[in-house]
């Protein structure tokens, strides 16, 4: 609830999103029926174990694989009804990614990978670098800018793949298994900055995860089993 009691409006909703994979010897349901809203400004969490259809409903969500049956609404657009040009153009300028191994490319500098992004929307190079510095420093990597991936621990690659998100400024970001392949402490940090880009930076963050401090840090956790929804829980405040 606002504060003026009406509901505030969805800026992800999905309706009844079912994604059927046809194998050889029969099918799977790896989403099934998926109707939820995830609302502004808040760290929502999609949980539940490994195979629940955590990563297949991220893509579905992110416009990167088609639903067999259902809907998902992106700040009220319907992405069934958009063609592809117009889903990249939504991924470009809304939507940003982080990712359990990172994805950062290999022979960029750390500045250099966060302003991919910057370059993709073809903003004026003054204006990439401003970003750039400003994401760094925002994630405490000012001093590595200039250092490749593998020069990098994992927590600062997640740090930097985490400044290439927020400097290009999306609405929302969709982060799968986050903390996956981190030890708890960093983990803990990395989880602390996704938090932060709520708090100060006003994102909406999605993160799909079995980690559970993933789940006791988020404000609204959506639990997966078998590709249903099974309990949606909100943070008490
Ligand atoms: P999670 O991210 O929760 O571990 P996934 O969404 O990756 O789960 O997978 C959900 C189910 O769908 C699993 O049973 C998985 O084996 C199956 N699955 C995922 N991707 C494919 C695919 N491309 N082809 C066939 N089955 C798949
Ligand atoms: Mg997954």
């Amino acid at each position: 609830m606002t504060t003026d009691g009406s509901a505030p409006e969805a800026i992800i909703r999905t309706e009844n999103l079912t994604r059927v994979y046809r194998l050889r010897g029969g099918e799977i349901r790896a989403v099934n029926g998926v109707s939820l809203a995830i609302y502004p400004r808040q760290m929502t969490a999609i949980v539940g174990r490994s195979g629940s259809g955590k990563t297949t409903l991220l893509n579905l969500i992110a416009g990167l694989d088609e639903p067999t049956e259902g809907e998902v609404w992106i700040m009220g657009q319907a992405l069934g009804a958009m063609d592809e040009r117009a889903r990249l153009a939504l991924r470009r300028e809304r939507l940003g990614f982080i990712f359990q191994s990172f994805g950062l490319l290999p022979l960029l500098t750390a500045a250099e990978n966060v302003g991919v992004p910057l370059r993709m929307r073809g903003l004026p190079s003054g204006e990439r670098e401003a970003r750039v510095r400003e994401a760094l420093e925002w994630v405490g990597l000012s001093r590595r800018a200039r250092h490749r991936p593998y020069e990098l621990s994992g927590g600062e690659q997640q740090r930097v793949a985490i400044a290439r998100a927020l400097a290009a400024q999306p609405q929302i970001i969709l982060a799968d298994e986050p903390t996956g392949q981190l030890d708890s402490q960093t983990g803990g940090h990395i989880l602390d900055l996704l938090r932060r880009l709520v708090n100060e930076r006003g994102m909406t963050l999605v993160i799909v995860s079995h980690d559970p401090m993933v789940r006791a840090e988020a404000d609204v956790v959506h639990e997966l089993r078998d590709g249903k929804l099974v309990e949606t829980r909100y943070k008490s405040a």
